[in-house]
C-alpha cells in the first residue's frame, strides 16, 4: 500500500476537513504539523509546496484538498461489507477477486 503523508497547518480548515475525510474513510496517513514541527515546513518549502492540506501519496503531490484525486491515486479501494459494513481495502487492479471479511467471515465477489 502506497504511504499517505498529509501536512497540515494549525490555522487551516481544510487541514480538517482532509483528516476528517481520511478517517472517516479508514484510510491510514502520517499527519505533518508544520505549525510545530519545524522539519516537516523545510520539507514543504524544499518541495516547492506553499499551501497546506498537501498529500503525499507515493510519488504524487496534492496540494489542496480534493477527494477525487485522492481516491484516484490510492492503490486500494475502500468499499463496505455487504453483510456488516465493515470498511475493507481491497487493491486495485486485480480483476475480479473474492473478498473475504475479517469480522463476518462473509465472502462477496468484486472487480477491482
Ligand atoms: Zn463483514
Amino acid at each position: 500500500m502506497k504511504k499517505i503523508i498529509l501536512f497540515t497547518s494549525n490555522t487551516c480548515p481544510h487541514c480538517n476537513t482532509a483528516k476528517t475525510y481520511l478517517r472517516e474513510n479508514d484510510i491510514s496517513f502520517e499527519e505533518k504539523n508544520i505549525s510545530s514541527d519545524l522539519l516537516a515546513r523545510r520539507e514543504l518549502i524544499n518541495r516547492g509546496i506553499k499551501g497546506v492540506p498537501t498529500f503525499i501519496i507515493g510519488d504524487e503531490v496534492v496540494v489542496g484538498f480534493d477527494a477525487d484525486k485522492i481516491k484516484k491515486l490510492l492503490d486500494y479501494i475502500i468499499t463496505d461489507c455487504s453483510q456488516c459494513n465493515t470498511k475493507l481495502r481491497i487493491p486495485k487492479g486485480k480483476g475480479k477477486i473474492t473478498v473475504s471479511c475479517p469480522n463476518c467471515k462473509s465472502e462477496f465477489k468484486t472487480t477491482t
